[in-house]
């Protein structure tokens, strides 16, 4: 009997079955239990994840939201960005009601839980509840993150924090509804490449099929994130494809923030161009500079393998993955792309 729409989109709550469990991690289960203890005696738990967010990091925090309010915790969710918007591409996460901006975190959180990132920079204007925070819980899998949490739930092996996240979840004896699995899976597909990069293992696999069972729309999510843009997005695309450089295995190329103004493109828009750049046969690793509203640049760099870009990004102030870093540069084009260049030659 093929299943009713309706069937297909009322499904109740996942508990996880015995064979369907998250994989193990390197996290040991007395770090496990520690979090689930401090999370179960604290009332009002405040989440944050790395400035200008990207699915894993929005998707990660908003999943484990879900759940400490399904336990009846009061939760506060942000990410320390000046202007305070979530990219348009990420318009379709659920659970953004429980954003409040950086100006209304609580500047002393009993318990703050961190996502996504690496470091307490990244955090942007959320750093002073940071360091004022009586207990830390960071949640990540950036291999560069040396634990600046009084917990660390680390896993550099992991694909994405939307793994670790569902982990949380897990052992929080959380189940998986369809909005708390749009969270995770929009983490889990970002930060995987849909399922591309050589960071996907089968335990990535293995969640995006509990995932899927939820009933989850992946065709929508796939679309939202990937398959459309304002139409500004292609003139500004034509301007960057139109000074686009190859030299010496790596190509590159900018957007600057008048690009950006004469199609009214906000600066989040460009998060996909890196991946047109990319293709190209000749480089090993490619840049995109992108001019934000303050006038800095923001750097995408991504290899092909030979090269780890998070080392020479980290060189720059930046970080990041092997085959996936970025770093900011308040230098010209021409000096940020020659001392990267020096950089890679060195690397
Ligand atoms: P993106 O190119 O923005 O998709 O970023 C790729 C990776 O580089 C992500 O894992 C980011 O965490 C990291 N990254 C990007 N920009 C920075 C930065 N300015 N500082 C540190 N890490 C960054
Ligand atoms: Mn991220
Ligand atoms: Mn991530």
């Amino acid at each position: 009997m093929t299943p009713d729409v309706r069937d297909r989109l009322d499904r109740p709550p996942r508990v996880y079955a015995d064979t369907a469990q998250p994989a193990s991690s390197p996290v040991p289960e007395s770090a496990w239990r520690r979090a689930v203890q401090l999370i179960s005696q604290t009332e009002d738990i405040a989440l944050a994840c790395h400035v200008s967010p990207d699915g894993d990091a929005l998707g990660s925090m908003l999943a484990v939201g879900f759940v400490l309010r399904s336990l009846g915790k009061r939760v506060a969710a942000s990410f320390g960005d000046h202007d305070f918007t979530v990219p348009r591409l990420l318009r379709f996460v659920p659970g953004q009601e429980m954003l409040v901006p950086p100006a209304d975190y609580p500047a002393e959180p009993e318990l703050m839980i961190t996502f996504d990132s690496p470091s307490v920079a990244r955090l942007g204007l959320l750093g002073e509840s940071v360091r004022r925070a009586h207990q830390l819980i960071v949640v990540d899998h950036h291999p560069s993150n040396d634990g600046f949490g009084t917990l660390d739930l680390i896993d550099p092996g992991a694909p994405a924090t939307a793994m670790l996240a569902e982990q949380l979840i897990y052992r929080l004896g959380g189940s998986l509804d369809r909005d708390i699995a749009t969270c995770l899976y929009t983490g889990l597909v970002t930060d995987t490449g849909s399922f591309r990069h050589s960071s996907t293992t089968p335990a990535a696999h293995e969640m995006a099929a509990r995932l899927v069972a939820t009933g989850l729309h992946t065709d929508e999510i796939a679309r939202e994130l990937w398959d459309r843009s304002p139409f500004g997005y292609l003139k500004v695309m034509a301007a960057a494809l139109d000074r686009v450089v190859l030299d010496d295995g790596l190509v590159w190329t900018y957007v600057t923030r008048v690009d950006r103004a004469a199609r009214g493109l906000p600066y989040s828009e460009l998060e996909g161009l890196i991946d047109v750049i990319r293709r190209t046969d000749e480089a090993e690793v490619a840049a995109v500079l992108k001019e934000d509203d303050q006038g800095a640049w923001q750097v995408s760099t991504r290899s092909k393998g030979r090269v780890d870009v998070a080392a020479v990004c980290a060189a720059l102030g930046g970080g990041g993955h092997h085959n996936a870093a970025g770093f900011t540069s308040h230098d010209s084009v021409e000096e940020t792309v020659a001392k990267f260049r020096e950089l890679l030659r060195e690397a």
